[in-house]
């Protein structure tokens, strides 16, 4: 059969070298012999197929672009949404960590359109989210001027004043 005895692997000479020279240099059982030359084997063969997809990362748009007042852009394909964190896990299968860290972006880069993030937050006190079944008094408003009682406000002095 003409397929088998083609070999597409690494070159033979290139693993037995490794070894010859490996095993001069330390003191290699013999049973650990066929591990090594498995794992020289395992290790050649994934440098050959590391160099192809890895590259240099080209981002699909400049980085300081990726984050825009209301929308955030994904750096691996140049997708432009509102929430990146949810398209990076559909569509590329990263977390926002794995994604920040490919790239090599600071942990507080945001993944969400600042001003989104800043609408969901105003909506979230508006519907009183965050409150949730623990009642929690309402802060003293100490700003805000309360009318005092007992004294209607401007009512006499008002007239008197004219
Ligand atoms: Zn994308």
């Amino acid at each position: 059969m003409a397929g088998e005895a083609k070999y597409q692997g690494v070159y033979p000479g290139m693993v037995t070298k490794i070894i010859a020279s490996y095993v001069s240099h330390h003191n290699v059982a013999p049973e650990q012999i066929a591990d090594l030359i498995n794992s020289v084997h395992r290790t050649i063969n994934s440098l050959g197929k590391a160099v192809e997809p890895q590259g240099v990362l080209t981002p699909a748009v400049p980085l300081r672009r990726s984050v825009q007042r209301d929308a955030v852009i994904c750096l691996e394909c140049g997708w432009k949404g509102k929430m990146l964190r949810r398209h990076l896990s559909t569509r590329h299968g990263l977390t926002g960590e794995a994604y920040l860290k490919r790239w090599g972006l600071p942990s507080d880069h945001p993944l969400t359109a600042p001003t989104y993030s800043q609408q969901r937050s105003t909506l979230a006190k508006e519907l009183g989210l965050g409150r949730g079944g623990r009642q929690t008094a309402p802060p003293p408003a100490s700003d805000a001027p309360r009318p005092r009682r007992g004294r209607p406000r401007g009512s006499r002095t008002a007239a008197r004043a004219v």
